[in-house]
């Protein structure tokens, strides 16, 4: 796989996508960002490959949002088998797949296309891949736990907030910094999936209330994400009986981590959700279990 650039463009999809069918193993795989230099995804994807024996390998692809609806159209005639969809592609995608899963819908977004018999299909495997976590993390299921999500109307935030309500955890209080984004996404999922949610502002007293009645809490904002970021959450607030799970993956301990820490609380970082997203593309794009092991290792390598 030593022949292929760092990034490919967005034209290169074009004209049957002749650069992608001539690389040794052909590319029919890609992530689609702006930026996307910075994708962990090609690594840990192409590990799983090789292990699986498929012929074929994963790359990136700039594709700026103008050229989403293009490149999208593109891939089945470049002979793709599907991509990965990153920033800010997500939400953007979903009027130019042909069958978007029900849980994409309600989630508002996807990670995920696959092509099949020329189609295009959408999913969303960031709330599956969190839920995931959970278990993996703390051997508790998702569906067992009382859920504060910060962020929870953001992107990630309103993925995780419905993965919650489809498995049908006891409770889920989304905390958004915008508290009408919140309130809406409550009142959607309340009438799609008939399934009690509450939401309440960012704000101290708001979320000090609220975290007498979870026991697991999960940032989906980017707060985090620079190493010098504040924590979303007062000081204070963590007991040595919650659970945290930042999703933020930036390699090093957030603030909120350093709380939860120090308060004798179980945390983990997003390495896992990142790792378990990717796995279940795996396996939507080839109906096989993926390789967990040999992802996490190409994931671990690719972020030392
Ligand atoms: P997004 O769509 O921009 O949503 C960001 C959310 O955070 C919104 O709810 C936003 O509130 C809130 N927010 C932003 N800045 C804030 C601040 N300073 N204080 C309080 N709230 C703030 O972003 P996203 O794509 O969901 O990504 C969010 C995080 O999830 C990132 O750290 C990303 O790395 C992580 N993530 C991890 C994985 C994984 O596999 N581990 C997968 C996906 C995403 P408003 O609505 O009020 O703007």
């Amino acid at each position: 796989m030593s022949n292929a650039p760092e990034v490919f463009a967005s034209q290169d999809l074009t004209g049957g996508g002749e650069i992608f069918r001539k690389l040794n193993p052909p590319a029919r795989l890609a992530v689609f960002g702006d930026p996307v230099a910075h994708s962990a995804s090609p690594p840990m994807h192409n590990a799983a490959l090789r292990e699986q024996n498929h012929q074929l390998q994963y790359v990136r692809i700039l594709v700026r949002a103008e050229e989403l609806p293009e490149a999208l159209r593109n891939l089945s005639s470049a002979d793709f088998i599907g991509a990965s969809l990153t920033i800010p592609h997500k939400q953007a995608a979903l009027p130019f797949i042909d069958q978007v899963s029900r849980e994409s819908h309600l989630m508002g977004a996807i990670n995920t296309v696959a092509i099949r018999d020329g189609k295009l299909y959408g999913f969303n495997t960031d709330g599956p891949g969190l839920s995931a976590a959970i278990f993996e993390e703390f051997g508790i299921p998702l569906k067992e736990h009382r859920v504060l999500i910060l962020g929870g109307a953001g992107g990630a935030g309103r993925a995780i907030t419905v993965q919650c309500a489809l498995e049908g955890s006891p409770s889920v209080i989304i905390a958004n910094r915008n508290k009408e984004k919140g309130d809406l996404l409550a009142q959607e999922i309340q009438e799609h999936l008939d399934f009690p949610i509450s939401s309440i502002p960012m704000t101290s007293e708001s979320l000090g209330l609220a975290m007498k009645s979870v026991d697991l809490i999960v940032n989906a904002t980017p707060l985090g994400m620079k190493a010098d970021d504040p924590s979303p959450l007062p000081e204070g607030l963590i007991t040595k009986d919650h659970l945290v799970y930042d999703t933020v993956y930036s390699g090093g301990e957030t603030t909120l981590l350093r709380q939860a820490l120090s308060a004798g609380a179980r945390c983990a970082g997003g390495f896992s959700m990142l790792l378990h997203q990717g796995a279940l593309q795996n396996t939507l794009w080839f109906n096989e279990l993926a390789p967990m092991e040999t992802m996490r290792e190409a994931l671990k390598s690719s972020r030392a």
